[in-house]
């Protein structure tokens, strides 16, 4: 049975798409099977994976609304064990059109990840920037959630709101929901306002925060334009050997 984590912060440009890519590309390289389900509209994951989204046939909007299988989206990639069900801007009008189908089960329905939960290792699934449908969806099928956070004051207050949100996922749809880490992304240590929001994480979650935190680096912003995550593009880099560390903690963690 596959373990399912979402990536997940109701905040855009945290790294989100960026974490979840590179850890699902890593723990893939180890020898797991992993599919990666891109939920964002914006279809990051998708090409930063180098997939060309003119010769995409079927996507997850596809699945949401029932007009294909779920088997039959998933692609391989050109990484090693590495398969991705794409998301295409098709997925903007996804909650619009279930809402006016009047059908509040199709609303709140989980992803059909129980079809295809024996032929990987991990699924992870990447969360557009809001707490709407996509993402519930997410959170009721996912065994845990990843948070990324960017070390900035405003970051402390989205938390708050998102901690609130697992609550209400754990309360109505799923219970056993668990918060595998807060990961901490972009991070420059010498800087006075990172150490500060650090010092503040660390006193309400310090039992959540991931150990090693993620590093701003230029060769982690420009791996997408090569459509490579970066333990391809720069194996022996500062952020391929950070993720590495963070991918076999998330392991041990869930
Ligand atoms: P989200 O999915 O939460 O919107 P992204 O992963 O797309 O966030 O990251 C936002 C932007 O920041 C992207 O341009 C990405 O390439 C860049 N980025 C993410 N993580 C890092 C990092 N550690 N160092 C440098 N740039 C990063
Ligand atoms: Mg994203």
């Amino acid at each position: 049975m596959a373990k399912i984590v979402s990536f997940s912060n109701q905040k855009g440009g945290v790294g989100k798409t960026t974490s979840c890519v590179n850890i699902a590309a890593q723990i893939a390289n180890k020898g797991k099977k992993v599919l990666l389900i891109d939920l964002d509209p914006q279809g990051n994951a998708t090409s930063g994976l180098g997939l060309s989204k003119a010769k995409i046939k079927k996507t997850i909007y596809d699945v949401i609304i029932g007009r294909a299988d779920i088997n039959e989206a998933i692609i391989k990639t050109r990484f090693k064990n590495l398969s991705i069900i794409p998301a295409t801007i098709d997925l903007a009008g996804a909650e619009l059109e279930l809402y006016d189908l009047d059908d509040a089960e199709t609303f709140t329905e989980k992803l059909p990840t129980d079809k295809i939960s024996e032929s990987f290792d991990y699924i992870f699934i990447d969360c557009p920037p809001s707490l709407g449908m996509l993402t519930v969806k997410a959170l009721s099928t996912s065994d845990g959630v990843v948070i990324p956070m960017q070390c900035e004051f405003y970051s402390l207050e989205g938390m708050s709101q998102l901690l609130n949100t697992v609550k209400k996922i754990r309360q109505l749809y799923n219970p056993s929901l668990q918060i595998v880490g807060i990961l901490l992304t972009m991070y420059n240590g010498r800087l006075t306002l990172t150490n500060q929001v650090v010092a503040e994480l660390r006193k309400y979650y310090q039992d959540l925060l991931f150990k090693v935190p993620i590093s701003r680096t230029v060769r982690l912003s420009e791996a997408p334009s090569y459509g490579a995550p970066i333990c391809y593009h720069d194996p022996y880099g500062k952020g391929s050997l950070e993720y590495a560390a963070v991918a076999k903690e998330l392991m041990l963690r869930i």
